[in-house]
């Protein structure tokens, strides 16, 4: 098995097997309990594996995409903020605990500024663990986003985008949507902002949750790649929807279609 190193994501090629396909969550679903969660307390346990999103296909007819930002806060988030609130573009990061615990005003910040935040564990280790190291990875991280924004978040990315270390498991117990991603930036890696860019504008389509980096290194290019990305997906007629926006436009048809 791959490991990555700690502050870089994998390309989905390295990943183990995925435990739900790739496929758009589609709908009418049979199975209600293969919905995603978007309220952390879900009356019944989420069974194991059947709260993992990488695309969110909206109902109705407006292009949405998400754009995702791990491994912060991290200084580099504020060029990110500039660049979001330049275009009026709402974002979803997700926050190792480390970091958060090293920089909360720029986790404040964040929250302040409309955008949506997941956890992204404590420490990013993505090894196997026992069940208690993977609560206190995930417990650990929502007690200080909680201390720090006053906020909870349903939202959970494993480190590496790994699913099969126990810290996806604990999380899909817990009620956590795990969020993964349909669309890699690749900006972890020493390409050029145009190549990132480009990356990320191949790949898009309705309903794509789109990784990106704000930490965990210099994110300077990514930052120049949003330059073009924002502008040029914002031509094609996509609006940028957080995660949990994307949830709700997944599950908007159900009332609908009970009304009709
Ligand atoms: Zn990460």
């Amino acid at each position: 098995m791959l490991i990555a190193p700690p502050s870089q994501d994998p390309s989905p090629e390295a990943l183990e097997q995925p435990v739900r396909p790739s496929a758009p969550i589609s709908r009418p679903t049979p199975n209600p309990q293969s919905q995603p969660l978007t309220e952390k307390n879900s009356p019944q346990p989420h069974p194991s594996h059947t709260g993992v999103v990488r695309r969110i296909v909206p109902v109705g007819e407006e292009k949405l995409v998400a754009l995702t930002f791990d491994d912060g806060p991290w200084p580099d988030t504020l060029a990110v903020l500039e660049v979001l609130r330049q275009y009026g573009v709402k974002a979803t990061f997700f926050w190792v605990g480390l970091h958060l615990q090293k920089r909360p005003e720029i986790a404040v910040q964040v929250v302040a500024e409309g955008h949506a935040i997941g956890n992204h564990s404590w420490s990013h280790r993505n090894t196997p663990m026992t069940p208690e190291e993977a609560g206190e990875e995930i417990e650990r991280t929502a007690a200080l986003i909680r201390h720090t924004t006053g906020l909870s978040t349903s939202l959970f990315r494993p480190p590496g985008g790994r699913l099969h270390n126990g810290l996806a498991d604990y999380a899909l117990q817990q009620g956590y949507t795990v969020v993964q991603w349909s669309v890699l930036s690749k900006d972890t890696e020493p390409l050029e902002a145009l190549t990132i860019a480009d990356n990320v504008l191949q790949g898009v389509q309705s309903g794509s949750i789109v990784l990106l980096h704000d930490g965990g290194g210099d994110r300077s290019k990514t930052v120049e790649a949003l330059h073009t990305i924002l502008p040029a997906l914002q031509a094609q007629g996509y609006r940028f929807a957080t995660v949990p926006e994307l949830l709700e436009s997944n599950r908007a048809a159900v009332p609908k279609a009970h009304a009709n």
